[in-house]
């Protein structure tokens, strides 16, 4: 009875192995079949928060945290730190937002400054908040692309 079982157990357990090896191919696998991504691409799926190489893993495990490597085809992220470069473009994107509302409420004056500083303040917060994460994973796919050149 004891040996029946083991049997069964053993072709069980070789089927599921089989079963997983197709689902998902070997890392050192994925790694050569990914073809390199060009310039613009990259930097589109580093936008788009996933992996600068595969486009399907994620980039961040948080909010603003990277992670170490790709989910889906292992590639590291260890060393691509952004640093101030997301911090430096989110400030110019955001202020190209800010400037012309400012110049709209100021022209048309009809609110008073303290509702003019609530909107400002609420729109620079939230529009700083939206484009952080999409600045950071650009940049972050920009440093993958020159790390990947060697340059
Ligand atoms: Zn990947």
């Amino acid at each position: 009875m004891a040996i029946v079982n083991r049997r069964r157990y053993k072709r069980l357990h070789a089927a599921l192995r089989r079963a997983a090896a197709k689902e998902k191919p070997a890392l050192s696998e994925q790694n050569t079949t990914v073809a390199a991504p060009g310039l613009a691409e990259t930097l589109w799926k580093g936008a788009k928060l996933t992996c600068p190489r595969c486009g399907e893993g994620k980039l961040f495990s948080s909010y603003l945290k990277r992670k170490d490597a790709c989910d889906a085809c292992g590639e590291s992220f260890l060393g691509l730190d952004a640093d101030d470069g997301p911090a430096w473009l989110t400030i110019g994107i955001v202020a190209h937002i800010v400037i012309p509302l400012l110049w709209l409420l100021e022209r048309d004056g009809s609110l008073s400054y303290g509702t003019e500083f609530a909107i400002l303040a609420a729109v620079t917060i939230g529009a700083t908040l939206l484009t952080l994460p999409f600045a950071k994973g650009l940049f972050i796919a920009a440093l993958w692309r020159i790390r990947r050149d060697g340059r």
